[in-house]
């Protein structure tokens, strides 16, 4: 019985780190995935931003023209008043003036709420180049890392598989199929040590006389509230 208790914990240890490898794994091709598509989505919105900005310089270009222009038409029209000479006459012009002036005024407007946007932009534009920066590293590293993990892994699987075989060589198919059956409902931990008089797997407290039992191993142990093999383990008191 003392073997097949070694067996079980063995199983579980090199299960344990089989699912911890998987995990690792699982993990980082997920991260790498989300930092690509949240880089891929700022990247597009700090181009769109600089195409804005370029629109913004062409569009207050145009409105300095226009300014321009206006100024010249505005001499014109004064000009013009001086010789006139009718009434009627000066109320057309004094109105054409007056038309041109508040255009003017509005291109102004227009070339200073531009600017504004235009800085406001660039703050943006910062801001996302600082997180384009960080997640750009990130995904160096994670890639790297998802590299060394596949490396490793290929070895350590191997090594684990081995010892794996190993053991269900020997293992006893009944016991085989109730561990398996366990770790499957039980998230993958079918074998836990008596800890601080508990279950290792859901803390439940195990009366006295159990514990004395599981420590003589003459027959295998479940815990009556999870179900998990119930070993003791020397190094944990
Ligand atoms: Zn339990």
């Amino acid at each position: 019985m003392k073997k097949l208790v070694k067996q079980l914990v063995d199983l579980q240890k090199i299960d344990s780190k089989f699912d911890a490898l998987q995990l690792q794994k699982g993990d980082l091709p997920f991260m790498i995935e989300e930092a690509e598509s949240e880089l891929e989505s700022k990247s597009t919105r700090k181009k769109e931003m600089e195409e804005t900005i370029k629109k913004g310089d062409a569009d207050r270009r145009m409105f300095q023209m226009e300014i321009e222009a206006g100024n010249e038409k505005l001499k014109k029209y004064e000009e013009q008043l001086y010789k006139v000479q009718t009434n009627k006459e000066y109320d057309a012009i004094s109105l054409e003036i007056d038309t041109k002036k508040m255009e003017i005024k509005e291109l102004e407007n227009k070339i200073l709420q531009s600017l504004e946007e235009e800085e406001e932009l660039k703050v943006q534009i910062r801001e996302l180049q600082k997180d384009i920066k960080k997640l750009e590293e990130q995904l160096v590293d994670h890639r790297r890392e998802l590299d060394e993990i596949v490396q490793q892994t290929r070895t350590e699987e191997r090594r684990l598989t081995r010892e794996r075989d190993k053991i269900l060589a020997e293992l006893d198919k009944r016991y085989q199929s109730q561990y398996e059956k366990i770790r499957k409902a039980k998230d993958g931990l079918a074998v836990v040590a008596v800890k601080k008089n508990s279950c290792g797997g859901c803390y439940s407290a195990i009366p006295p006389q159990k514990i004395v039992e599981i420590r003589e191993m003459h027959r295998l142990f479940t815990c009556e509230y999870c179900g998990r093999i119930l070993v003791w383990l020397d190094e944990n008191p």
